[in-house]
């Protein structure tokens, strides 16, 4: 049931779920919100909004909000509720102790993606001030951190390159990886907007996505490859290209620098990367593979849009660099309707890495290691950053098996459902002496806690998200804290308690540092995201009014790298008895682990994860739509009722992962992306059977 009511009064806020960042006017009555409308200045969204950003506000008042501090001494204690006083005293007492038994690097912490960018700020500040090392992670880890290592490497800077609008002028769409309608729908509607009016679409993606059922569009083609070979597709579309003359040689000669263009060339145009010589790796006809090389690189303005079917591999980066080296061989960069456009999943993944999250980078991914860089946070913070990278997540959860790494500060993140492989992870969190949880509710990771720090919802504080397209826009507070604090006062006490003393008011004081420290928000601050409604950043003495399009003229990097990107093979391989091999995906009503959206309204259409088999793989199974279905991986197993779907292929198998009893990650594995650790979710070789109901 929706509680309506007559709204005495609204406020314009962003929504808290996915990499669009939809603008919302929240009506109130009192303190109440009533209703969430969306709201038609909003620049990402224009007015429009998906279900799940209008239901968003009943998670914000649910029954199951942690309203109190809680604290234990042992995970096998019951939780004591105390004050913020004494939870905050609790928390610093013993990362003291631990430090000064286990050394500096012994302590750690991870935003969230989920949070805004100044408490993001602060959380990657408090652990290089106050806890003194680069121990610092964030959950973009587990998905677009190829995104943020690759297209760095080939452009020049860790973005995605145009606006959500930029799409209404591609004549050809080539989607990687991404299901727009379900995971970002709103940009989703748009796209499908520009199939209707002709332009092409190309999906490369193991399952049948919907945005193929488009009705009245143009030519649409689905190039449906095996897990696991996104490069050597997009090295057989690259090849194609270079080996028909349908590079765009004006645009490489002024703009790519030439060895590395050299280089790349030699290698791609190699017979062994032939759409025909890769068919039986991908599993995609050569001449469907001919024709998507050919229809992207003869559009007059073609774009790319991918999502975590490609940064989740463990060629995740060599990926992203693949799809760099498409754009910049055909000319595609640098204006309306083309670019390399990542979807991001979280409303905060592009802020909280351009927020200094990631243990080698400071804001605004400057490397711990430039000196220059590096002495300017010194000077501002007053302490000495260590110029060396820091634990990642994975390195942090192996350092706590083996002992080296004794607590941390976790803030908005369920990694104990959210990472892979459940088990190593619930090995690793039960290993700590210190787990310090700030969440909303009480989520799988804080069974593992001894401190319990309640969170504040995105209705009940001020603060700016990021979004994909580098758009900054105001979060407002529109309700008080139900616990009484925003999280980036949270964060501020627990400084003053280690001894770094921190002295915000107001998360405008905490943007105006991040502007003073970081060259690309250099000309952001509150007082211009209320002028202008929302900045693309870079946003400075340059680009005053931000910059809406990236590489117009000229790269960050002076001229773009083409990358090689051999394609090497996932150890995770199907086999006789893991003979079929599983992908993960997100459904249009519920968002990532659920634990919002399983809270509002918008749940009504969908209460469980299913698994997705081909008609072809159920009949060899004796399986039925809705039997109980065994899934064993090499790292765990788990129970998931069946969908006889074709939009799987034979061999194939699918699911989501938006609950916690069906348990998609307790089977998913290890492995993951060679240069940033980001997990391969979207390969697991499993074994499916029929089994009675759990
Ligand atoms: Fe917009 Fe994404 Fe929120 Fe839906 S979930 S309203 S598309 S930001």
């Amino acid at each position: 049931v929706i509680e309506m009511g007559q709204p005495e009064h609204s406020v314009v806020t962003t929504c808290a779920y996915c990499g669009v960042g939809c603008s919302f006017k929240a009506e109130m009555k009192g303190d109440k919100v009533v209703r969430m409308v969306p709201y038609k200045g909003g620049e990402a969204n224009h007015g429009h909004s998906c279900v799940k950003g209008r239901f968003a506000f009943g998670y914000a008042t649910h029954k199951d909000r942690i309203r109190v501090p809680m604290i234990r001494d042992s995970i096998d204690q019951p939780w004591k509720e105390v004050s913020w006083e004494e939870a905050i005293g609790f928390a610093a007492k013993r990362l003291k102790e631990i430090q000064a038994e286990h050394g500096r690097e012994s302590i750690g912490g991870i935003t969230s993606s989920r949070c805004t960018n100044e408490e993001t700020y602060l959380v990657q500040k408090l652990i290089r001030t106050a806890f003194g090392n680069n121990n610092t992670d964030t959950c973009a880890r587990v998905c677009h951190s190829p995104t943020g290592y690759g297209l760095k490497q080939t452009l020049g800077e860790s973005a995605g390159t145009q606006t959500f609008d930029s799409v209404m002028k591609a004549d050809c769409v080539l989607v990687i990886g991404a299901n727009p309608t379900d995971a970002h729908p709103v940009f989703g509607s748009l796209l499908r907007r520009r199939l209707r009016e002709g332009a092409s679409l190309i999906v490369a993606d193991p399952r049948h996505i919907d945005l193929l059922d488009t009705p009245h569009m143009g030519d649409a083609m689905h190039l449906p490859l095996r897990p696991g070979t996104n490069v050597a597709m997009v090295n057989a579309l690259a090849h194609v290209i270079v080996s028909e003359g349908l590079e765009d040689s004006d645009f490489i000669a002024q703009r790519c620098e030439s060895d590395a263009y050299a280089k790349w060339r030699a290698f791609i145009a190699d017979e062994r990367h032939a759409p025909e010589a890769v068919e039986a790796i991908t599993g995609v006809a050569a001449d469907q593979v001919r024709a998507a090389a050919r229809a992207y690189a003869k559009a007059p303005n073609a774009a790319i849009y991918y999502g975590l079917g490609v940064t989740e591999h463990s060629q995740g980066s060599t990926m992203v660099m693949g799809i760099a080296n498409l754009a910049l061989a055909t000319g595609n960069i640098g204006r309306d309707g083309v670019g390399v456009n990542p979807l991001r999943g979280q409303n905060n993944v592009q802020g909280s890495c351009d927020m200094g999250s990631f243990p080698h980078e400071l804001p605004g991914y400057q490397h711990v290691s430039d000196a220059v860089a590096r002495g300017r946070f010194e000077a501002a913070w007053g302490v000495k950053i260590d110029d060396e990278p820091g634990l990642r997540i994975p390195n942090m959860f192996d350092a706590a098996i083996s002992g080296h790494f004794r607590a941390m500060y976790v803030q908005g993140e369920d990694i104990a459902q959210s990472d892979p492989n459940t088990q190593h992870v619930e090995e690793a969190l039960r290993s700590l002496d210190c787990l310090i949880v700030q969440d909303i509710f009480l989520n799988e990771t804080a069974k593992f806690a001894h401190v319990l720090l309640p969170g504040s919802t995105f209705l009940e504080k001020n603060g700016t998200f990021t979004n994909a397209e580098r758009r900054i826009n105001r979060v407002r507070k529109v309700m008080p804290p139900i616990a009484g604090k925003e999280d980036w006062e949270v964060t501020v006490e627990l400084s003053n308690a280690l001894g770094y003393p921190m002295t915000y008011s107001h998360p405008s004081e905490i943007m105006d540092e991040i502007a003073a420290l970081t060259p690309s928000f250099a000309g952001v601050s509150y007082d211009k995201l209320e002028q202008h409604g929302s900045l693309q950043w870079p946003c400075n003495a340059e680009n005053p009014v931000g910059m809406p399009i990236m590489h117009v003229e000229s790269f960050p990097i002076g001229k773009a790298q083409f990358a090689i990107t051999e394609f090497v093979a996932t150890t995770e391989r199907a086999n006789r008895r893991f003979p079929l091999l599983l992908t993960t995906g997100r459904i249009l009503s519920q968002y990532n682990v659920g634990a919002q959206t399983r809270r509002t309204d918008n749940q009504v259409w969908h209460d469980e994860d299913i698994l997705e088999v081909h008609p072809h793989d159920a009949e060899e199974r004796g399986i039925s739509d809705g039997d109980w279905l065994g899934v064993t991986s090499r790292a765990g197993q788990t129970v998931l009722r069946a969908r006889v779907s074709e939009r799987m292929q034979p061999g194939v198998v699918y699911t989501t992962f938006h609950h916690p009893g069906s348990g998609a990650n307790v089977i998913t594995t290890d492995n993951s992306d060679w240069a940033t650790n980001c997990p391969e979710y979207k390969v697991t070789a499993v074994q499916v059977e029929k089994v009675s109901q759990p």
